[in-house]
């Protein structure tokens, strides 16, 4: 098996991409990969040439009471899982400190606006938003890649990149990837590796929530109050599981709706013993006779 380049300097790296021809695909991730993050850098090995994945536990995206500290940091079997990929030397690791991402002087912030960057996570987590595009926006000016690659996980981190990117980055191709779930529906995350067995179990019922409110949509509920609350009787029955938010807005925008006539995104954000996790699911406005069809 042959393990992908590790760079931990940006102009290191510079240089080994100036070598061959254009074409890089990226995958910024912050590690403890899984099978989602290796979903993206499949798609990306299938378009371009050359991919760089990033793992960078970006601080600024961190509030002071959040798990900064505690997040996994697993950069040799990361690599390993790179290199199980079979990509050779097409895959390239990018695994900076803090100095290379923010040296000295580094006095830059990048904030989205519009309800995509404000809402939901927005309102939950303060400055991660601001932290996340921050990064983003350095990361694609280190790199300079043709295309980004990111997750529908977070879906709301998604929209708030495809933002920054047509505004700050013109020509720079952000790619939304599918969420990949376990078996029983959760999405997969590094944070999964902070639920117990118990809470592992229950973790399932955000998947759920989303499904349950898809369904109704499907079967023609177009109030997004009744959807909510088709949703939030799932969640409720969940023992140590509080609710952040529930929301149902414009898949676009994220603007708020309270007719399902447009395509939307459900969101939610729980709490499930300490951890918290996200999810969302794409809602189609129905025609009332999905389900006998
Ligand atoms: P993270 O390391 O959590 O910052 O994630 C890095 C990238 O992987 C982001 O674009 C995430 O949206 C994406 N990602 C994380 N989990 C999943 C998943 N279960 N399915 C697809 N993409 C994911």
């Amino acid at each position: 098996m042959t393990l992908p380049a590790l760079h931990r300097r940006a102009a290191e790296l510079g240089r080994a991409l100036a070598r061959g021809s254009a074409g890089t695909g990226f995958v910024p991730t912050m590690g403890a990969l899984h099978g989602g993050h290796l979903s993206l850098v499949a798609r990306a090995l299938r378009a371009h040439e050359r991919v760089v994945v990033s793992v960078f536990v970006n601080p600024t995206q961190f509030g002071p009471r959040e798990d900064f500290g505690a997040y996994p940091r697993a950069l040799a079997g990361d690599r390993r899982l790179l290199g199980s990929l079979g990509a050779g030397r097409r895959l390239l690791l990018y695994a900076p400190e803090a100095s290379d991402v923010y040296p000295a002087g580094f006095a830059t912030a990048v904030a989205v606006g519009g309800a995509a960057g404000i809402r939901l996570e927005g309102e939950f987590r303060p400055g991660h938003l601001a932290g996340v595009a921050t990064v983003v926006a350095r990361l694609f000016a280190l790199v300079r890649p043709r295309a980004a690659y990111f997750g529908l996980k977070d879906y709301q981190q998604y929209l708030v990149v495809r933002r920054l990117a047509r505004d700050l980055f013109p020509g720079l191709r952000v790619v939304g990837c599918p969420t990949v779930r376990e078996d029983d529906g959760l999405a997969m995350s590094s944070r999964n590796r902070y639920l117990d067995p118990v809470a592992r179990m229950r973790a399932v019922a955000l998947n759920r929530s989303l499904l349950a409110a898809a369904e109704a949509a499907r079967g023609g509920e177009r109030s997004v109050r009744r959807l909510r609350r088709a949703a939030l009787k799932v969640l409720s029955r969940v023992p140590g599981l509080t609710v952040q938010y529930f929301d149902i807005a414009d898949a676009r925008t994220l603007e708020p709706l309270r007719i399902l006539d447009r395509p939307a995104r459900a969101l939610t954000a729980c709490v499930l013993k300490g951890t918290r996790l996200i999810d969302n699911l794409a809602l189609e406005p129905g025609k009332g006779d999905a389900r006998r069809a």
